[in-house]
C-alpha cells in the first residue's frame, strides 16, 4: 500500500518522534511504500485566508466556502494545498499523528485540514437534491482509502472510559474520525492511543512500539469502524436524522452512528434487535 503520514509535533526527538520513526520503520518492513508530511518541520501554513485563494480579485469579499470551491475547480488552490491533495490521492491510507492538545489535535494540524480538504475535493461532492445529500459520510473522493489516527494523551485511559471525567476518547476522536475523515468517505480504522504519554520509561516504550508495530502491520486488514453509511438507508432526507427504528431506544450522541449490529458477529446479527447488545 502506499500510505501517507501527516506528522503533528514540534519536536522531533519527541515521544511522538520516536513512534513516528517507529511506524515508518515498520510499514516499510511490510513493503509498503511511504511519504510523511511533517507540518512543524515544514512550517506549515495553518490559517485560511485570501492569500489562499490566488483567482479571487482582490476587492472580493472573501467567502472561504466559495472562494474554495471556485480555486479548487480552476486549480487555483496554492502550490502546498495542490501537492497535500495530490498526496491523499496517492496515498491507499493515510495517518494523522498527533499529541492530544487540549482535547484535540494541535492547531497546525486543524489548519491542514482547513486548507487542504477543499469545496469540490473533500465536501461539496456528488449530487445534492431530495434524494441525496452528497457523497459524503462513506462516500466521496476519498472512498475506498483507510485512515486512522495515532494520538498521545497525558491522561489516564479511565479518565477517557465510559464514565471517566474527560468523556470517552471514541467521543472525544469523533469530529476527527467521522467528521473528517469519515465525511471525504475514509474508511476509518480505530485509533491507535497511548495514555499516560508524559511518563514513560524504556521498558513500557519498548510494549507501545510493538503494539504499534502490530497496528502497521494490520494496515490493510483491519476492521473499519461501523459508522453508518449516509446513503445507505439508514437516515431519513433532507433532516439527515437516523430512522428512529435504528440504534438503542432514546439513544443520542455520537454513538448512533456506529451500527452496532454490523460490529457484532455474523450469528449475533440475526438476533432481534431487542436482543442486541444495547438494542
Ligand atoms: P514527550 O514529552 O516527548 O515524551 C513523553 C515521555 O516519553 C517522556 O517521559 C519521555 O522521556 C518519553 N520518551 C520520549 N521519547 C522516548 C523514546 N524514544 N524512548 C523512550 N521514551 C521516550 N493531555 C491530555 O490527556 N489531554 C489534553 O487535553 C491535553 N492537552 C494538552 C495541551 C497542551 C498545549 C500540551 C502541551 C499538552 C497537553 N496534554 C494533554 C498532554 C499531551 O498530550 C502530552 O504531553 C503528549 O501527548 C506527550 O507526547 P510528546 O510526544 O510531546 O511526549
Amino acid at each position: 500500500m502506499k500510505v501517507l503520514l501527516v506528522f503533528a509535533h514540534p519536536e522531533p526527538r519527541s515521544l511522538n518522534g520516536a513512534l513516528r520513526d517507529v511506524a515508518i520503520e515498520e510499514l516499510k518492513a511490510q513493503g509498503h511504500e511511504v511519504r510523511v508530511t511533517d507540518l512543524y518541520a515544514q512550517r506549515w501554513t495553518s490559517e485560511v485566508d485570501r492569500a489562499d485563494f490566488l483567482n479571487l480579485a482582490p476587492q472580493a469579499p472573501l467567502g472561504p466556502a466559495a472562494a474554495s470551491k471556485e480555486a479548487f475547480a480552476a486549480n487555483a488552490l496554492t502550490d502546498d494545498v495542490k501537492a497535500e491533495i495530490e498526496r491523499l490521492l496517492w496515498a491507499d491510507a493515510l495517518i494523522l499523528q498527533f499529541p492530544l492538545w487540549w482535547f484535540t489535535m494541535p492547531a497546525i494540524l486543524k489548519g491542514w485540514v482547513d486548507r487542504v480538504f477543499a469545496y469540490g475535493f473533500a465536501y461539496g461532492v456528488g449530487e445534492h437534491s431530495d434524494k441525496r445529500w452528497g457523497d459524503r459520510y462513506g462516500e466521496g473522493t476519498l472512498a475506498g482509502k483507510r485512515a486512522m489516527l495515532i494520538v498521545t494523551a497525558g491522561g489516564w485511559e479511565p479518565h477517557y472510559s465510559g464514565r471517566g471525567i474527560n468523556g470517552p476518547i471514541d467521543d472525544l476522536l469523533f469530529p476527527i474520525n467521522h467528521g473528517i475523515l469519515f465525511y471525504p468517505g475514509y474508511d476509518v480504522l480505530p485509533p491507535f492511543v497511548v495514555y499516560q504519554a508524559d511518563r514513560i520509561d524504556d521498558a513500557r516504550f519498548v510494549s507501545i512500539a510493538e503494539r504499534l508495530r502490530e497496528r502497521m502491520r494490520a494496515l490493510a486488514s483491519t476492521r473499519p469502524l461501523s459508522y453508518r453509511p449516509q446513503n445507505g438507508g439508514d437516515y431519513l432526507i433532507p433532516s439527515m436524522q437516523l430512522r428512529s427504528e435504528l440504534g438503542a431506544s432514546g439513544a443520542t450522541g455520537f454513538a448512533l452512528h456506529l451500527n452496532e449490529a454490523e460490529a457484532l458477529p455474523v450469528f449475533e446479527r440475526s438476533l432481534p434487535s431487542g436482543l442486541m447488545r444495547g438494542g
